[in-house]
């Protein structure tokens, strides 16, 4: 963008907790529950007389997760309640927090955090049915947090950063699985675009559901804004909640912002007050919080002579980077933990659809030491990658049985290459005229005639001798 326009942007994140049970009530949290309201209680469906009991454990992930941002874990804190009329809040209420979050301040990729609170997610509303709308209470009083960032990011792409470090973080710490097309992470986009040193009227954008779609809404609006102060027409930037219309690309208007103070918060006198310093010992959960991102890349920038990219791409993903540790751990060193790595991001991850199960680590491991020792070529390597991630078979015995390990006796792979040539006395003629290119059909034959079992480079080396 342009150096004139300063875009800033600040996040508001909800992530559906990863608990037994929902927020206030023995109800099971189960996002996969596709019976709609089966899990519901008067407790959540808000009958006269109920009272909330809080789910600890929510509780106790909101501070682990305020642990790993560095941030501030108040000591005192509250629920309050935030009124609005909804059919998707049965209460008329939702319990959330206000004065007195969780957590505030720490930080991520270098982003400000404000705070994180708790508070109950609310019922799906199903518009898509006609004349009417159902309702399905499963998702009511699920645990939600909501994170929410300072206004100190400045482009659609850092902002798109963000989210899927948070996400990585949530599953780190195992909190939240954070899908975003499951509405388990749903991010809000706050955006402003000024041409002076005050900030310029802010947007909010919903219904995002990737971080892609964060990245395009931010590009949008940025646009958008820049257009209309171009345009002189800086005015029509209205204080608005837009959404994001994926199939248009585009966000359209929904809603003039309504202020906090509709919401008439006051304190939730059903909840007793937490003193949070007292109910958890935050130095032992300090000390027990997993291996984060950050200390992770690091490790491995340390420890593995791997692409950054690469290093990225497995840190990004719990279970690939598991699965290499695994490899790495079966006694895999300097070039063939290279190896592995590649094998990793490139063949087994394109198998990875469907029904995958990652293979067992050793058979994995072994592959890569034969074809590091020259023992099988990259072609078996593949090919044994596809059978262990079907069956667990022992891919060296594997491989003497179905001829893969490759051959090096000079006088079995010169006699290959004799009955080559002598099948195809145009093509070698040809080379020998001048047309290098055509010995590599002669090569294809080779490793064809050897079942695949010879070393490409040999084959090549030993035709081109013979026809010198
Ligand atoms: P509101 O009261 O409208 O909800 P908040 O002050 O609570 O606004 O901020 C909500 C989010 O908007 C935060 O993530 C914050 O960083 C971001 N934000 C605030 N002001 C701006 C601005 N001028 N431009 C972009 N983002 C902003
Ligand atoms: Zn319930
Ligand atoms: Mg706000």
């Amino acid at each position: 963008m342009s150096e004139k326009y300063k875009v800033t942007i600040g996040l508001e994140i909800h992530a559906e907790l990863k608990t037994e049970t929902k927020m206030f009530c023995a109800c099971r949290n189960n996002p996969d529950e596709e019976q709609p309201n089966s899990n519901v209680c008067p407790v959540c469906m808000a009958h006269p007389g109920t009272l909330p009991v809080p789910n600890m454990k929510a509780v106790e992930s909101v501070v682990k997760v305020g642990l790993a941002l560095g941030a501030n874990i108040a000591n005192f804190t509250e629920f309050d309640r935030k009124n609005y009329f909804y059919p998707d809040i049965p209460k008329g209420y939702q319990i959330s927090q206000y004065k007195y979050p969780i957590v505030s301040g720490g930080e991520l990729n270098g982003v400000q955090v404000t705070r994180v609170h708790l508070e109950e997610d609310t019922a799906n509303n199903k518009h898509d049915r006609g004349d009417f709308s159902l309702i399905d209470y499963n998702r009511a009083g699920v645990p939600l947090m909501e994170l929410v960032t300072e206004p100190v990011i400045h482009s659609a792409k850092q902002a798109g950063d963000f989210g899927r470090e948070l996400q990585l973080l949530l599953r780190t710490l195992g909190v939240s699985d954070a899908n975003m097309e499951k509405g388990e992470m749903r991010v809000e986009l706050n955006l402003s675009v000024s041409d002076t040193d005050k900030f310029g009227t802010k947007v909010e954008v919903k219904n995002i559901n990737s971080f892609k779609a964060v990245e395009k809404a931010a590009e949008f609006e940025i646009k958008r804004h820049i257009a209309l102060l171009e345009e002189g027409k800086g005015s029509e930037i209205v204080q608005e909640t837009r959404g994001w219309d994926e199939n248009k690309q585009v966000t359209f208007s929904q809603r003039k912002k309504e202020d906090s103070h509709d919401y008439r918060y006051f304190p939730e006198p059903d909840i007793p007050k937490m003193y949070l310093h007292e109910m958890f010992d935050l130095e032992k959960m300090r000390s027990e919080l997993p291996e984060l991102p950050t200390a992770k890349r690091e490790r491995y920038e340390k420890d593995f002579d791997i692409k950054a990219e690469d290093i990225d791409i497995l840190v990004t993903d719990l279970e690939l980077a598991n699965f290499f540790e695994g490899v790495v751990s079966s006694g895999l060193t300097g070039e063939s933990i290279k190896k592995a790595s590649n094998y990793i991001l490139s063949d087994l991850a394109s198998l990875r659809t469907g029904d995958f199960k990652f293979p067992n680590t050793k058979s994995f491991a072994k592959i890569m030491q034969m074809v590091g020792d020259n023992k099988i070529n990259s072609r078996a390597a593949k090919d044994l990658i596809a059978v262990i991630v079907k069956e667990d078979i022992d891919p060296e015995a594997y491989a003497k049985e179905h001829g893969l390990i490759q051959e090096f006796d000079e006088g079995k792979l010169k006699a290959i290459a004799e009955t080559v040539i002598s099948a195809n006395e145009k093509v070698a003629a040809d080379y020998k005229a001048g047309n290098e290119k055509s010995i590599q059909f002669l090569v294809g034959q080779f490793m064809k005639e050897s079942k695949g079992s010879a070393n490409p480079q040999l084959a090549l080396q030993i035709l081109k001798d013979l026809l010198k």
